[in-house]
């Protein structure tokens, strides 16, 4: 039974197995659970026509708001929107690179990033044309007090083919933004943040803006809880223009191609551009108008009280899973990697009745299937966040975890 008292899920319905999410926001299993207001507008927004320029001109001065940024735009998730905030970098005003693009012959095309800052999701910036050059080592691991990345490395790879600088944000990742972006300002080259999953805090809306950032890219899906397939870039009008003209469905008669002022400045350009890199990310009315609704609500919530429920959950799941034998729990504090606090759980496979891989096999084969952290399986941890599970899904998870975990000898 979830918090809207349904017993049954739609995918059980359909015959497909649903989830009980102990994961966190992880988009492999749903991501969040959509706010219901945005569910509500989106079926408003489906009775009826608007033109999709105009609704984004009216997101963009919100995430402007929101954000402290000049403008914004929302896009089919946040990995689109790294896709889209480097085409703006790769072409800017350009209708002849935009229609050229992924090609970048004769176009500046590389992306510096900290060689520790490469993650899967770069293949966003690939996808568009970019080469992404990374600098650094991992040195830092040696232990010995050297860094993985020193600004100069970074200012040294930026040549006559940069076109942006790429900057991973993560409450652990080095060097901080503002040392990076004060490089960048040197050389007139733009910074991509994607702080996808940085938010809460609700402050970070402003802090990559504020610290120097050019496009700052967040997932709409994630605690923002709007549609899935919807993200936030927010950052310098130009840039914010040139993903407007490389998304926005291009098939336009000239003479009355009138895109909306706050958003397209029409004399900057030599003329209507073709359908762009972006047109394939395409974003509908219902998802803007449930991404703003969805924004809203984020903005106007009381952060401080669901940390506070998150950190009771927490603290009342490693409670109860503390006296199972061979299992060891701590929770942290949410200001690592996890915007949330987290339920650690170190397995040890001699005292329990499982290993942590087996224990995570077990409890996906669950009916409906469970999933845990698994990003630290190799340690012989899994984790449980309490962001995604509902009041009333917890005694289920707990009674699983125990059945497969607990030693009956
Ligand atoms: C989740 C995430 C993304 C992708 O976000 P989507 O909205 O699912 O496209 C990109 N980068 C990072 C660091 C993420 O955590």
């Amino acid at each position: 039974m979830n918090d809207a008292g349904e017993d049954e899920a739609i995918y059980d319905e359909l015959g497909v197995p649903s989830v009980i999410n102990a994961a966190g926001t992880k988009t492999r299993i749903g991501g969040s659970r959509i706010r219901s207001e945005a569910v509500a507008a989106m079926q408003r927004a489906s009775r009826s026509f608007v033109r999709l320029s105009d609704l984004q001109a009216e997101a963009s001065s919100r995430i402007a708001d929101a954000t402290g940024a000049d403008a914004g735009y929302v896009t089919s998730g946040a990995s689109a929107g790294l896709a889209l905030a480097c085409a703006a970098a790769l072409a800017g005003r350009d209708v002849e690179r935009m229609a050229q693009l992924p090609d970048t012959t004769g176009i500046p095309d590389e992306v510096v990033m900290a060689r520790t800052h490469r993650i899967g999701y770069d293949h966003a910036f690939r996808a568009v044309g970019a080469t992404i050059v990374d600098v650094g080592t991992n040195d830092r691991h040696l232990g010995t007090g050297a860094t993985n990345v020193e600004p100069w490395e970074i200012e040294a790879a930026i040549s006559e083919e940069t076109a942006a600088i790429g900057y991973v944000q993560k409450p652990y990742t080095q060097p901080p933004l503002e040392v990076v972006t004060d490089v960048a300002a040197d050389y007139d080259v733009p910074v991509i943040v994607d702080a996808a999953a940085e938010l809460p805090p609700a402050e970070n809306l402003s802090r990559f803006v504020d610290e120097g950032a050019d496009l700052v890219v967040f997932s709409g899906g994630k605690a923002i809880r709007g549609p899935q397939t919807t993200g936030v870039v927010a950052g310098r009008a130009e840039l914010i223009e040139s993903i407007a003209l490389q998304h926005l469905d291009m098939h336009a008669a000239a003479d009355v191609w009138t895109p909306p002022s706050g958003l397209v400045d029409v004399d900057q350009l030599d003329g209507v551009p073709r359908q762009g890199i972006g047109r394939s990310m395409k974003v509908g009315k219902e998802e803007l108008v449930g991404l703003i609704v969805a924004l809203e609500s984020f903005l106007e919530e009381d952060h401080d009280e669901r940390r506070r429920v998150w950190r009771e959950r927490a603290d009342r799941i490693a409670a109860d899973l503390s006296d199972v034998a061979g299992l060891e729990t701590a929770v942290t504090t949410g200001d690592g990697v996890s915007v949330a606090p987290e339920v650690v759980v170190r397995v040890d496979s001699d005292a329990a009745r499982s290993s942590a891989t087996n224990l995570v096999r077990a409890l996906r084969a669950e009916t409906p299937r469970i999933f845990v952290g698994s990003d630290r399986l190799e340690e012989g941890i899994v984790t449980i966040s309490p962001l995604c599970l509902e009041a009333g899904e917890i005694d289920y998870v707990l009674e699983r975890i125990r059945a497969h975990a607990a030693c009956d000898c």
